[in-house]
């Protein structure tokens, strides 16, 4: 499908939107993935979990009209993968599970999961009954964080880095460096694709990625200028602990960086209440990597 309205439905709990011929973005209680459709059969490109990966497997059957045959993971936290044993068990091992060689050796340690029956080589492309499926160990979330992307489709699922129409999540998810989050955001700019199914918020677009990195130069900017300005010095009668005196310094640090981007930035929905975490995370960085 290219241009035009997209078709939407809604059923019990489930929101489908077709992003693309043959791939549709699902929702289920705040979180997002991706199905990809063709003829009856579909592959689901998380499992999800509490539920959410049998009611969307559900409503792509009732919809759709196609059965999931097939599921990946995009990366190993539990709550995008831990309905996978519900998911492959209601199909009696008729259900083929993907995972990248990263992905693949932390799955072990999460409940719900069930080994993969494929392990993919970086880079490899995937044909679902005539649907090219790319898979890229691009880090940036987890060390094994893996995007899904369907190069004839124009769709990329890319997920816990981007939150379309919000403010990332606290402390950018977890995210363990803030330069390979970065780097892994530049990434996904380098390659052709349209859509965004980036786990939660909404449907998203290259802008999306954009403006994280744009939050990102504004953040590293305004942290690196009040550093300067609340020297470590000006808090040693703080605490009588080391702690206490970085916990003095970081808590002014944040509410100085808050102030500076609150006019550009402030608007965003849930910047109130993640602007601080990010403060947090990227002074750190600049201790460690600036
Ligand atoms: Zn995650």
């Amino acid at each position: 499908m290219t241009g035009g309205a997209r078709d939407r439905v809604r059923t019990d709990g489930v929101t489908l939107e077709r992003v693309s011929e043959h791939a549709w973005w699902a929702e289920c209680a705040g979180y997002q993935t991706t199905v990809v459709v063709s003829g009856t059969t579909a592959l689901l490109l998380d499992p999800l979990s509490g539920g959410r990966g049998p009611r969307i497997r559900d409503a792509v059957r009732s919809v759709l009209g196609a059965d999931v045959t097939a599921i990946a993971y995009s990366h190993a936290h539990r709550d995008h993968a831990g309905d996978a044993a519900e998911l492959v068990g209601a199909a009696r091992g008729e259900v083929a599970v993907l995972a990248t060689r990263d992905c693949a050796a932390r799955l072990p340690r999460l409940r719900g999961t069930v080994t993969p029956s494929r392990v993919l080589d970086d880079g490899a492309v995937v044909d679902f009954h005539g649907v090219a499926v790319e898979a890229c160990v691009v880090g940036g979330h987890t060390v094994d964080s893996t995007w899904f992307r369907l190069p004839e489709e124009g769709v990329l699922q890319l997920i816990d880095l981007v939150h379309p129409g919000q403010a990332e999540f606290d402390g950018f998810g977890m995210a363990s460096d803030v330069g390979d989050y970065r780097a892994a955001l530049r990434r996904a700019l380098e390659v052709d694709w349209q859509v965004l199914t980036a786990g939660h918020g909404l449907p998203g677009t290259r802008a999306d990625v954009t403006r994280v990195l744009d939050y990102l130069a504004d953040l590293e900017a305004a942290v690196a200028a009040v550093l300067e300005a609340r020297s470590p010095r000006q808090f040693t009668d703080a605490a009588s602990h080391n702690y206490g005196r970085i916990n003095a310094r970081l808590a002014a640090v944040q509410q100085d960086v808050v102030a500076a981007l609150t006019p550009r930035w402030g608007a965003l929905p849930g910047f109130g209440d993640a602007a601080p975490s990010h403060v947090k995370r990227m002074f750190a960085h600049l201790v460690w990597f600036g």
